[in-house]
């Protein structure tokens, strides 16, 4: 199977070569060229169930023989779905690994893909990550300690939580990380500006790792592929997702999981003040807005990067806004919902989750008696500062995150000045 780029400007391009180059050479996502139609077996493991969606994209690929290995890494960690204690309410909890966030799953994948690519030999590749808070720290992770890797990560000062900023300062070894005085936004265009730099490019290997990236989409698509085929092997019927959405990336995955064949029934998006989608969703043009801070910040996104893919995928716009919804969930609403959520669901979200809590909420309200499953983004103890005032008691860190979290923290501050980043990214 090969890609192709949404812009329709790129070559037909073998899965290897956009797996190193991220971003279509005509500024485009890379999209496969069909989406195949899968027999999926329940039954099977995480990894395995990973392995069999993402064979058929792999089959030309000189990772076809290693991907078994690959998703037995990147999956190496649960993805329970947890009955809530509403009838026919499930959390996918998909915050078991290293940083716990869902990026730990497909950022795993890409560094153990992008390393099985490397010639050996090769100058190192300084993979550069801007990041609003959860992206940063599971790249770092997954490259840490990796042969010919070096990791530079930028993050807004002063807009993550505590924990947040220790999960993306505590790495050392082969993980720079800036604080830079500025938005993500700013971090953004920082990051952006070094990989269009022609001349720093010829001085060194720099490669991204963000969401538009093929080897963090497709990886996604397993633990829905898992989840849903497990439930409708013991209860007959389709999985309903509610997926809390920044830059589209996870909801992407659940989406392309359907078209592959695989049980999931209605998708809904769950956004935070950041309401592109919803408007999108409820007949509006299609208008990026400048990112706004909210409590959940790893979805403030105001120009969600893999619309394009979405908007690919579907004839007319018509057509895409019949696949799926999308809700806004303001920061009252989700502090409201993570104060109720002990005793209406039985569970303590953070605050991502809890913007897909809230529209289940209502889903609920409707009278919709169907199953659905709200995905669980990250776990509450990262998001120490907003949640535990809220519930009223501690929210012990899982012990992957309780382990990094002894270790020693530090960070350089950075200007929004290019030039500055540009000294130091040639430093090393
Ligand atoms: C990244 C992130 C999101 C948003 O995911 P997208 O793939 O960008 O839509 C939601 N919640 C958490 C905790 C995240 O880290």
């Amino acid at each position: 199977m090969n890609f192709t780029s949404t812009r329709g400007n790129t070559p037909s391009t073998a899965i290897d070569e956009a797996l190193v180059a991220g971003l279509a050479p005509d500024g485009g996502l890379y999209v496969p060229e069909s989406v195949p139609l899968l027999q999926l077996q329940p039954g099977a493991t995480l990894a395995d169930t990973a392995h069999a969606a993402l064979a058929s994209y792999f089959e030309d690929s000189s990772l076809h023989g290693s991907l078994a290995a690959i998703c037995e890494h990147a999956y190496s960690f649960a993805a329970p779905l947890r009955p809530m204690s509403g009838e026919g309410d499930y959390l996918l909890e998909l915050f078991h690994g290293p940083t716990a966030a869902f990026k730990d799953y497909a950022a795993r994948f890409l560094a153990e893909s992008l390393s099985r690519l490397r010639d050996d030999g090769a100058a190192p590749t300084t993979i550069l990550v801007a990041t609003s808070g959860d992206t940063g720290a599971a790249v770092a992770a997954a490259f840490h300690r990796r042969p010919g890797f070096e990791v530079v990560i930028l993050y807004p000062e002063g807009r993550v939580s505590p924990r947040q900023a220790h999960g993306l300062e505590c790495w050392g070894d082969n993980v720079r990380t800036y604080r830079v005085a500025g938005s993500f936004d700013d971090c953004q265009r920082l990051a952006k500006q070094a990989l269009s730099d022609e001349s720093l490019r010829q001085s060194m290997s720099l490669s991204s790792a963000n969401s538009i990236s093929l080897g963090r989409l497709l990886p996604q698509v397993g633990y829905y592929a898992h989840a849903a085929l497990t439930y409708h092997a013991q209860h007959g019927q389709a999985l309903n997702f509610i997926v809390p959405t920044g830059n589209l990336g996870n909801a992407c995955a659940a989406f392309l999981a359907r078209r592959m064949g695989v049980p999931v029934g209605d998708l809904v998006l769950a956004s935070n003040a950041n309401d592109v989608l919803p408007r999108y969703f409820a007949g509006e043009d299609y208008a990026p807005q400048t990112t706004r801070a909210t409590l959940a910040n790893a979805m403030d996104v105001g120009a969600p990067s893999n619309f394009e893919r979405l908007r690919h995928w579907h004839d007319s716009d018509m057509e895409l806004r019949a696949a799926m919804r999308a809700q806004a969930v303001y920061d009252s609403t989700i502090t409201a919902t993570i104060r109720d959520a002990p005793q209406r669901h039985g569970v303590v979200p953070c605050p991502h989750t809890a913007t897909g809590l809230h529209v289940l909420e209502g889903i609920r309200t409707q009278g919709d008696r169907r199953p659905w499953a709200v995905v669980s983004t990250a776990h509450p103890a990262k998001f120490e500062s907003i949640v535990e005032p809220l519930v009223g008691h501690a929210v012990e860190p899982p012990p992957e995150l309780a382990r990094t979290l002894s270790w020693p923290a530090s960070a350089e501050s950075l200007a929004v000045d290019y030039a500055a980043l540009r000294e130091r990214l040639l430093r090393r």
